[in-house]
């Protein structure tokens, strides 16, 4: 678990005060990768930075992959003498995946696909900061880096990957355009009903998982103001993780992960465009999705798949079907024998 936090409209200014006593020493700098929707926003001016601090901006267009950890890496290493005191990642889920990657990287040997599994990371990580500017993806509380790699997209699963501090800050998400709320709340959505309705379920998740989906229901389907909806989504997001942190997620979540690896489709929406279609497994999710979806006002784009050929169907069917644990979790121990590949393809053919 993620063993300090902080919560608040504007703790983002507790940022400096927090990393100040992590400092080793004037030459070895905190670095920030921050999305570069700030760069030359206002709150570029709020980092704290000091000596020779670096921020380096980076893209959320795509999605991390272990190369580009890699580089960054490289890069770090190159221009300093000392290991840095530290890494803050300020961004969605894919910059806070791609922080943690970077400080276990900077502390472990190798390429950072080496590390793609679970628990094969043998040093702690350097001390890493994660500040979450989009809410859903508990991204921020998870044990987890999802990376692109060259032969899989993965998870670096370790004790070393959950961030030493988060800065909560409703406040930072005010600027998220409406569909990608959505996208990215419904990621949220989705962790809760693929945790609660899966086989894996137990006390502790239960416990989080029906806690993130009553804000869920509060945030999408209730009367909130605008400050309300960012503060409620926000801790939605963090239950929502804790929830899969000690269970596991499901059908949306290893289907996506199909479309994310030939078509490039992000995670929140790619979760969104399998869920819509899920009602065999997931009835009264799908219903309750839809009515948000519905009360949103928000279209989802289609004909994705409709034209793809044999050969790229089979390969998204093919990914969706190596993630064992997440179709253990959602149908049982014989999930093989309550799934069929026409099934999936059919699934894929409606997006
Ligand atoms: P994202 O980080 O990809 O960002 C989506 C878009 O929102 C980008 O265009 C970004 O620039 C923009 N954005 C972010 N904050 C903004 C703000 N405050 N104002 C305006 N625009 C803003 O989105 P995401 O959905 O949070 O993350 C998806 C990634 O998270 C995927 O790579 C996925 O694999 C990963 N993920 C990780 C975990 C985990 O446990 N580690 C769980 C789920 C998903
Ligand atoms: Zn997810």
């Amino acid at each position: 678990m993620v063993p300090r936090v902080v919560y608040g409209r504007g703790s983002f200014d507790q940022l400096a005060d927090i990393l100040l006593p992590k400092r080793k020493n004037s030459e070895a700098p905190f670095i920030f990768l921050v999305d570069d929707f700030f760069e030359g926003k206002a709150l570029q001016q709020r980092i704290p930075w000091l000596f020779n601090d670096q921020i380096i901006f980076i893209s959320a267009e795509e999605e991390p992959k272990t190369e580009q950890v890699d580089a960054l890496v490289q890069k770090i290493s190159k221009d300093f003498d000392e290991i840095p005191s530290g890494i803050v990642g300020i961004g969605g889920g894919t910059l806070l995946d791609l922080a943690k990657a970077v400080a276990i990287m900077l502390n472990n040997e190798g390429s950072s696909s080496q590390y793609q599994g679970w628990d094969l990371v043998n040093r702690p990580a350097l001390y890493h900061v994660g500040v979450p500017t989009i809410s859903g993806t508990g991204a921020e509380v998870s044990r987890t880096a999802v990376l692109l790699g060259p032969d899989k997209k993965l998870g670096i699963n370790s004790d070393y990957t959950t961030y030493d501090q988060v800065v909560l800050d409703p406040e930072l998400a005010t600027t998220v355009p409406k569909d990608q709320w959505f996208y990215t709340g419904m990621d949220c959505f989705i962790h809760c009903v693929e945790s609660l309705e899966g086989t894996y379920l137990n006390a502790f998740s239960q416990s989080h998982g029906e806690k993130a989906l009553e804000l869920c229901k509060e945030v999408f389907l209730g009367e909130l103001s605008q400050n309300e909806g960012e503060e409620k989504l926000m801790m939605a997001s963090w239950h929502g993780g804790m929830s899969i942190a000690y269970s596991q997620v499901g059908v949306a979540h290893a289907m996506s992960y199909g479309l994310s690896y030939v078509l490039g489709t992000k995670h929140g929406l790619g979760n969104c465009l399998v869920f819509q279609h899920l009602q065999e497994f997931y009835p009264e999710g799908v219903e309750l999705f839809l009515k948000m979806k519905t009360k949103q006002g928000i279209e989802f784009p289609n004909n994705l798949c409709s034209e793809l050929c044999d050969s790229d169907l089979d390969q998204m069917v093919q990914i969706a079907l190596s993630m064992e644990p997440l179709w253990e979790n959602a149908l049982g121990k014989n999930w093989r024998d309550r799934i069929t590949r026409d099934q999936l393809i059919q699934i894929y053919q409606k997006i």
